[in-house]
């Protein structure tokens, strides 16, 4: 449990400060939502192209929806393990 609220309070704090920036995307133009391991989002998200961003990609709130939707397997699969 105290292992749970740990990592919630990390993500909390990963959420704050980051600077707002455009949607990473080729071609989108939408103010991001959301700053994702480059990593992670290329191998989510192998048809998109994106801009050159470093570690980080910024996704708007229509490409994060995406992202979720092609990692929603993973995810369960993480979830489960961490209980
Ligand atoms: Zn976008």
């Amino acid at each position: 449990m105290l292992m749970y609220i740990k990592r919630v309070e990390k993500l909390r704090k990963s959420k704050v400060g980051y600077d707002k920036e455009k949607c990473s995307v080729s071609d989108c133009t939408a103010e991001s939502k959301r700053a994702i391991s480059s990593k992670n989002v290329k191998v989510a998200l192998p048809s998109l192209k994106f801009d050159p961003t470093g570690k980080r990609v910024y996704l708007c709130k229509e490409h994060y929806k995406q992202f979720k939707k092609a990692t929603k397997t993973k995810r369960t699969l993480e979830t489960l393990t961490w209980d």
